[in-house]
Protein backbone atom coordinates (compact mmCIF):
# COMPACT_ATOMS: atom_id res chain seq x y z
CA UNK A 1 0.00 0.00 0.00
CA UNK A 2 1.37 3.50 -0.72
CA UNK A 3 2.40 5.22 1.85
CA UNK A 4 0.03 8.36 3.05
CA UNK A 5 2.56 10.33 5.52
CA UNK A 6 4.93 12.80 4.24
CA UNK A 7 7.42 14.53 6.27
CA UNK A 8 7.00 18.27 5.12
CA UNK A 9 3.42 19.39 3.09
CA UNK A 10 3.47 22.96 2.20
CA UNK A 11 -0.47 24.07 2.00
CA UNK A 12 -0.40 27.34 -0.52
CA UNK A 13 -4.06 29.17 0.56
CA UNK A 14 -5.47 28.30 3.89
CA UNK A 15 -9.30 29.13 3.51
CA UNK A 16 -12.51 26.98 3.34
CA UNK A 17 -10.63 23.92 1.96
CA UNK A 18 -6.78 24.54 2.71
CA UNK A 19 -7.67 24.74 6.79
CA UNK A 20 -9.64 21.82 6.42
CA UNK A 21 -6.80 19.57 4.66
CA UNK A 22 -4.49 20.87 7.23
CA UNK A 23 -6.87 20.24 10.25
CA UNK A 24 -7.54 16.48 8.52
CA UNK A 25 -3.47 16.28 8.32
CA UNK A 26 -2.83 17.37 11.95
CA UNK A 27 -5.62 15.05 12.91
CA UNK A 28 -4.44 11.89 11.23
CA UNK A 29 -0.77 12.35 12.04
CA UNK A 30 -0.43 12.55 7.97
CA UNK A 31 2.77 15.01 8.20
CA UNK A 32 5.98 15.60 10.58
CA UNK A 33 5.80 19.30 9.43
CA UNK A 34 2.69 21.57 7.70
CA UNK A 35 3.65 24.85 6.45
CA UNK A 36 0.93 27.45 5.65
CA UNK A 37 0.97 29.86 3.13
CA UNK A 38 -1.60 32.59 1.98
CA UNK A 39 -1.04 36.37 0.41
CA UNK A 40 -2.52 38.39 3.16
CA UNK A 41 -1.27 38.54 6.95
CA UNK A 42 -4.44 38.67 8.13
CA UNK A 43 -5.32 35.40 6.84
CA UNK A 44 -1.75 33.87 7.88
CA UNK A 45 -2.47 35.17 11.38
CA UNK A 46 -5.87 33.56 11.86
CA UNK A 47 -4.27 30.38 10.63
CA UNK A 48 -1.41 30.65 13.37
CA UNK A 49 -4.29 31.51 15.91
CA UNK A 50 -5.84 28.55 14.99
CA UNK A 51 -2.60 26.79 15.03
CA UNK A 52 -3.37 24.76 11.66
CA UNK A 53 0.57 24.40 11.12
CA UNK A 54 3.97 24.17 12.55
CA UNK A 55 5.15 27.50 10.29
CA UNK A 56 3.37 29.73 8.66
CA UNK A 57 4.71 32.25 5.62
CA UNK A 58 2.64 34.81 3.37
CA UNK A 59 5.71 33.75 0.56
CA UNK A 60 4.64 30.45 -1.19
CA UNK A 61 7.87 30.35 -2.43
CA UNK A 62 9.34 30.09 0.96
CA UNK A 63 7.03 27.50 1.99
CA UNK A 64 7.45 25.16 -0.20
CA UNK A 65 11.34 24.75 -0.18
CA UNK A 66 12.02 20.85 0.79
CA UNK A 67 7.75 20.01 0.75
CA UNK A 68 7.49 16.58 -0.02
CA UNK A 69 3.78 17.43 -0.64
CA UNK A 70 2.24 21.11 -1.92
CA UNK A 71 -1.62 21.60 -2.03
CA UNK A 72 -2.42 24.71 -3.58
CA UNK A 73 -5.81 25.66 -2.72
CA UNK A 74 -6.48 29.62 -4.23
CA UNK A 75 -9.24 30.61 -6.69
CA UNK A 76 -8.43 28.98 -9.85
CA UNK A 77 -7.66 32.23 -11.22
CA UNK A 78 -4.48 32.51 -9.04
CA UNK A 79 -3.38 29.27 -10.07
CA UNK A 80 -1.32 30.12 -13.00
CA UNK A 81 0.68 33.22 -10.25
CA UNK A 82 1.31 30.40 -7.77
CA UNK A 83 2.74 28.03 -9.82
CA UNK A 84 4.89 30.61 -11.22
CA UNK A 85 5.76 31.68 -7.68
CA UNK A 86 6.66 27.87 -6.91
CA UNK A 87 8.31 26.71 -9.35
CA UNK A 88 11.96 27.27 -9.07
CA UNK A 89 11.59 26.31 -4.98
CA UNK A 90 10.04 22.92 -5.43
CA UNK A 91 12.24 20.03 -4.05
CA UNK A 92 12.60 17.58 -7.18
CA UNK A 93 10.38 14.72 -6.46
CA UNK A 94 7.71 16.62 -4.79
CA UNK A 95 4.26 15.75 -5.72
CA UNK A 96 2.15 19.25 -6.46
CA UNK A 97 -1.64 18.95 -6.21
CA UNK A 98 -4.24 21.34 -6.37
CA UNK A 99 -8.26 21.88 -5.74
CA UNK A 100 -9.75 23.71 -8.07
CA UNK A 101 -13.15 23.59 -9.21
CA UNK A 102 -12.28 23.70 -12.42
CA UNK A 103 -9.46 21.53 -14.51
CA UNK A 104 -8.45 22.51 -17.82
CA UNK A 105 -7.96 25.68 -17.26
CA UNK A 106 -5.84 25.04 -13.94
CA UNK A 107 -3.42 22.53 -15.93
CA UNK A 108 -3.43 25.19 -19.04
CA UNK A 109 -1.94 28.01 -15.76
CA UNK A 110 0.25 25.22 -13.68
CA UNK A 111 1.96 22.49 -16.07
CA UNK A 112 4.15 25.25 -18.08
CA UNK A 113 5.52 26.00 -15.16
CA UNK A 114 6.18 22.45 -13.65
CA UNK A 115 9.70 21.67 -13.45
CA UNK A 116 10.88 18.02 -14.79
CA UNK A 117 11.53 15.56 -12.10
CA UNK A 118 8.52 17.27 -10.00
CA UNK A 119 4.89 15.13 -9.94
CA UNK A 120 1.95 17.51 -10.52
CA UNK A 121 -1.30 15.80 -10.40
CA UNK A 122 -4.48 18.33 -10.61
CA UNK A 123 -7.14 17.32 -8.31
CA UNK A 124 -10.83 18.37 -6.98
CA UNK A 125 -12.66 17.39 -4.15
CA UNK A 126 -16.16 17.36 -4.47
CA UNK A 127 -16.57 18.60 -0.50
CA UNK A 128 -17.90 22.08 0.26
CA UNK A 129 -19.92 24.58 2.10
CA UNK A 130 -21.27 28.19 0.98
CA UNK A 131 -18.39 29.50 3.79
CA UNK A 132 -15.11 30.79 2.74
CA UNK A 133 -11.22 31.42 5.13
CA UNK A 134 -9.74 29.54 7.81
CA UNK A 135 -12.32 29.59 10.33
CA UNK A 136 -14.93 27.88 7.80
CA UNK A 137 -13.24 24.63 7.61
CA UNK A 138 -13.42 21.41 9.68
CA UNK A 139 -12.24 17.89 10.03
CA UNK A 140 -14.05 15.47 8.41
CA UNK A 141 -15.38 17.95 5.16
CA UNK A 142 -14.27 15.53 2.68
CA UNK A 143 -15.25 12.22 4.26
CA UNK A 144 -17.05 9.72 1.52
CA UNK A 145 -16.74 12.86 -0.76
CA UNK A 146 -15.53 11.93 -3.77
CA UNK A 147 -12.20 13.57 -5.13
CA UNK A 148 -11.39 13.45 -9.08
CA UNK A 149 -7.89 13.35 -10.39
CA UNK A 150 -7.22 14.84 -13.56
CA UNK A 151 -3.42 13.30 -14.11
CA UNK A 152 -1.88 14.31 -16.98
CA UNK A 153 -0.40 11.81 -20.14
CA UNK A 154 2.89 11.45 -18.32
CA UNK A 155 1.75 11.38 -14.39
CA UNK A 156 4.13 9.14 -12.71
CA UNK A 157 1.74 6.23 -11.25
CA UNK A 158 4.07 5.79 -8.14
CA UNK A 159 2.76 9.70 -6.94
CA UNK A 160 -0.81 9.28 -8.03
CA UNK A 161 -1.26 6.07 -6.18
CA UNK A 162 0.54 8.09 -2.99
CA UNK A 163 -1.74 11.01 -3.89
CA UNK A 164 -4.59 9.33 -4.14
CA UNK A 165 -3.85 7.07 -0.69
CA UNK A 166 -3.58 10.79 1.08
CA UNK A 167 -7.24 11.60 -0.10
CA UNK A 168 -8.56 8.23 1.11
CA UNK A 169 -7.01 8.69 4.38
CA UNK A 170 -8.94 11.82 4.47
CA UNK A 171 -11.83 9.57 4.14
CA UNK A 172 -12.64 10.57 0.38
CA UNK A 173 -13.39 8.15 -2.40
CA UNK A 174 -11.27 8.25 -5.35
CA UNK A 175 -11.58 8.69 -9.36
CA UNK A 176 -10.07 9.78 -12.28
CA UNK A 177 -11.43 11.59 -15.32
CA UNK A 178 -9.49 13.58 -18.14
CA UNK A 179 -10.06 17.44 -17.41
CA UNK A 180 -12.52 18.12 -20.38
CA UNK A 181 -14.89 15.25 -18.94
CA UNK A 182 -14.38 16.53 -15.24
CA UNK A 183 -15.36 20.22 -16.50
CA UNK A 184 -18.42 19.31 -18.54
CA UNK A 185 -19.59 16.90 -15.65
CA UNK A 186 -19.10 19.79 -12.89
CA UNK A 187 -20.98 22.19 -15.15
CA UNK A 188 -24.31 20.44 -14.78
CA UNK A 189 -23.54 19.12 -10.95
CA UNK A 190 -21.92 21.78 -9.93
CA UNK A 191 -21.69 25.33 -11.50
CA UNK A 192 -24.90 25.48 -13.20
CA UNK A 193 -26.83 24.91 -9.87
CA UNK A 194 -25.06 28.15 -8.73
CA UNK A 195 -25.37 30.26 -11.24
CA UNK A 196 -29.49 29.68 -11.12
CA UNK A 197 -28.90 30.16 -7.42
CA UNK A 198 -27.42 33.46 -7.86
CA UNK A 199 -29.46 34.37 -11.04
CA UNK A 200 -33.30 33.51 -9.01
CA UNK A 201 -31.62 35.26 -5.89
CA UNK A 202 -30.59 37.98 -7.92
CA UNK A 203 -33.76 37.98 -9.63
CA UNK A 204 -35.93 38.15 -5.75
CA UNK A 205 -33.74 40.92 -5.08
CA UNK A 206 -34.20 43.61 -7.73
CA UNK A 207 -38.15 42.52 -7.04
CA UNK A 208 -38.10 42.94 -3.52
CA UNK A 209 -38.83 46.51 -3.57
CA UNK A 210 -42.36 45.75 -5.36
CA UNK A 211 -42.47 42.95 -2.50
CA UNK A 212 -41.23 45.54 0.18
CA UNK A 213 -40.18 42.68 2.68
CA UNK A 214 -42.15 39.73 1.83
CA UNK A 215 -39.29 37.74 -0.14
CA UNK A 216 -37.44 37.69 2.77
CA UNK A 217 -40.49 36.74 5.21
CA UNK A 218 -41.93 33.83 3.35
CA UNK A 219 -38.73 32.84 2.24
CA UNK A 220 -39.23 29.22 3.97
CA UNK A 221 -41.85 28.24 0.70
CA UNK A 222 -38.69 27.31 -1.45
CA UNK A 223 -36.30 30.79 -1.88
CA UNK A 224 -34.77 30.03 0.92
CA UNK A 225 -32.80 26.89 -0.34
CA UNK A 226 -31.41 28.73 -2.74
CA UNK A 227 -30.27 31.38 -0.67
CA UNK A 228 -27.40 28.95 0.70
CA UNK A 229 -25.72 27.99 -2.49
CA UNK A 230 -26.20 32.14 -3.37
CA UNK A 231 -23.99 32.85 -0.71
CA UNK A 232 -20.93 31.05 -1.91
CA UNK A 233 -17.86 32.78 -2.03
CA UNK A 234 -18.14 35.44 -5.35
CA UNK A 235 -14.52 34.96 -5.75
CA UNK A 236 -14.18 31.97 -6.15
CA UNK A 237 -17.46 31.71 -7.86
CA UNK A 238 -16.09 34.09 -10.16
CA UNK A 239 -13.21 32.38 -11.20
CA UNK A 240 -15.09 29.45 -12.21
CA UNK A 241 -17.20 30.92 -14.44
CA UNK A 242 -14.56 32.48 -16.11
CA UNK A 243 -12.47 29.14 -16.13
CA UNK A 244 -14.94 26.81 -17.19
CA UNK A 245 -16.86 29.19 -19.79
CA UNK A 246 -17.07 26.49 -22.69
CA UNK A 247 -18.79 23.81 -20.63
CA UNK A 248 -20.89 26.46 -18.35
CA UNK A 249 -22.47 28.03 -21.39
CA UNK A 250 -23.13 24.14 -23.55
CA UNK A 251 -25.31 23.36 -20.32
CA UNK A 252 -26.48 26.89 -19.94
CA UNK A 253 -28.16 26.69 -23.41
CA UNK A 254 -29.52 23.19 -23.01
CA UNK A 255 -30.92 24.60 -19.50
CA UNK A 256 -32.51 27.57 -21.77
CA UNK A 257 -33.95 25.32 -24.09
CA UNK A 258 -35.56 22.41 -21.30
CA UNK A 259 -36.80 25.75 -19.65
CA UNK A 260 -38.91 27.17 -22.82
CA UNK A 261 -39.90 23.22 -22.93
CA UNK A 262 -41.63 23.84 -19.11
CA UNK A 263 -42.52 27.35 -19.73
CA UNK A 264 -45.02 26.05 -22.60
CA UNK A 265 -45.99 23.27 -21.16
CA UNK A 266 -47.22 25.48 -18.05
CA UNK A 267 -48.78 28.08 -20.08
CA UNK A 268 -51.10 25.02 -22.49
CA UNK A 269 -52.29 23.43 -19.17
CA UNK A 270 -50.14 20.35 -20.07
CA UNK A 271 -50.23 18.82 -17.03
CA UNK A 272 -49.15 15.52 -18.15
CA UNK A 273 -46.18 16.80 -19.14
CA UNK A 274 -45.55 18.52 -15.91
CA UNK A 275 -45.84 15.80 -13.36
CA UNK A 276 -44.21 13.36 -15.84
CA UNK A 277 -40.95 15.93 -15.27
CA UNK A 278 -41.45 16.24 -11.41
CA UNK A 279 -42.06 12.59 -11.01
CA UNK A 280 -38.74 12.01 -12.75
CA UNK A 281 -37.02 14.68 -10.81
CA UNK A 282 -37.87 13.01 -7.22
CA UNK A 283 -36.36 10.22 -8.65
CA UNK A 284 -33.00 11.83 -9.16
CA UNK A 285 -33.47 12.90 -5.20
CA UNK A 286 -33.78 9.28 -4.80
CA UNK A 287 -30.79 8.11 -6.32
CA UNK A 288 -28.87 10.77 -4.18
CA UNK A 289 -29.67 9.93 -0.77
CA UNK A 290 -28.77 5.80 -1.90
CA UNK A 291 -25.55 6.99 -2.97
CA UNK A 292 -24.66 8.32 0.37
CA UNK A 293 -24.77 11.57 -1.17
CA UNK A 294 -27.32 13.44 1.41
CA UNK A 295 -29.61 11.93 3.53
CA UNK A 296 -33.50 11.75 3.86
CA UNK A 297 -34.06 14.17 6.87
CA UNK A 298 -34.99 17.99 5.99
CA UNK A 299 -32.11 20.13 7.08
CA UNK A 300 -31.08 23.92 6.10
CA UNK A 301 -31.48 25.22 9.16
CA UNK A 302 -34.90 24.00 9.80
CA UNK A 303 -33.78 22.10 12.98
CA UNK A 304 -32.79 24.67 14.97
CA UNK A 305 -35.46 27.23 13.65
CA UNK A 306 -37.69 24.24 14.50
CA UNK A 307 -36.70 24.18 17.98
CA UNK A 308 -36.84 28.16 18.60
CA UNK A 309 -39.81 28.78 20.69
P1 LIG B 1 -11.41 30.50 0.43
O1 LIG B 1 -11.96 29.96 1.70
O2 LIG B 1 -11.95 31.81 -0.08
O3 LIG B 1 -9.80 30.66 0.60
C1 LIG B 1 -9.04 31.12 -0.49
C2 LIG B 1 -7.57 31.09 -0.16
O4 LIG B 1 -6.87 31.51 -1.34
C3 LIG B 1 -7.13 32.06 0.94
O5 LIG B 1 -5.98 31.58 1.59
C4 LIG B 1 -6.79 33.32 0.13
O6 LIG B 1 -5.78 34.12 0.71
C5 LIG B 1 -6.18 32.73 -1.11
N1 LIG B 1 -6.32 33.61 -2.26
C6 LIG B 1 -7.42 34.30 -2.65
N2 LIG B 1 -7.16 34.99 -3.77
C7 LIG B 1 -5.87 34.75 -4.08
C8 LIG B 1 -5.01 35.21 -5.11
N3 LIG B 1 -5.46 36.04 -6.07
N4 LIG B 1 -3.72 34.79 -5.12
C9 LIG B 1 -3.26 33.95 -4.15
N5 LIG B 1 -4.03 33.49 -3.14
C10 LIG B 1 -5.31 33.89 -3.12
O7 LIG B 1 -11.54 29.48 -0.76
P2 LIG B 1 -11.85 27.89 -0.75
O8 LIG B 1 -13.32 27.69 -0.62
O9 LIG B 1 -10.94 27.24 0.20
O10 LIG B 1 -11.48 27.52 -2.26
C11 LIG B 1 -10.16 27.26 -2.64
C12 LIG B 1 -10.15 26.46 -3.93
O11 LIG B 1 -10.88 25.26 -3.70
C13 LIG B 1 -10.80 27.14 -5.12
O12 LIG B 1 -10.04 26.88 -6.28
C14 LIG B 1 -12.14 26.44 -5.26
O13 LIG B 1 -12.55 26.40 -6.62
C15 LIG B 1 -11.83 25.06 -4.73
N6 LIG B 1 -12.96 24.34 -4.13
C16 LIG B 1 -13.84 25.01 -3.32
C17 LIG B 1 -14.92 24.32 -2.76
C18 LIG B 1 -15.92 25.04 -1.88
O14 LIG B 1 -17.04 24.55 -1.68
N7 LIG B 1 -15.59 26.19 -1.33
C19 LIG B 1 -15.07 22.95 -3.01
C20 LIG B 1 -14.13 22.29 -3.79
C21 LIG B 1 -13.07 23.00 -4.36
P3 LIG B 1 -6.04 35.44 1.56
O15 LIG B 1 -7.22 35.20 2.46
O16 LIG B 1 -4.74 35.58 2.30
O17 LIG B 1 -6.28 36.54 0.58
Amino acid sequence: MADVHFDRVALIGIGLIGSSIARDIKALGLANEIVISTRSPETLKRAEELQLGSRYTTSAADAVEGADLVIVSVPVGASGTVAEQIAAHLKPGAIVTDVGSTKASVIAQMAPHMPPGVHFIPGHPLAGTEKSGPDAGFTGLFKGRWCIFTPLADTDGEALSRLKAFWEALGSRVDEMDPEHHDKVLAIVSHLPHIIAYNIVGTADDLETVTESEVIKYSASGFRDFTRLAASDPTMWRDVCLHNKDAILEMLARFSEDLAYLQRAIRWGEGDKLFDLFARTRDVRRSIIQAGQDVDTPDFGRHSLDKKP
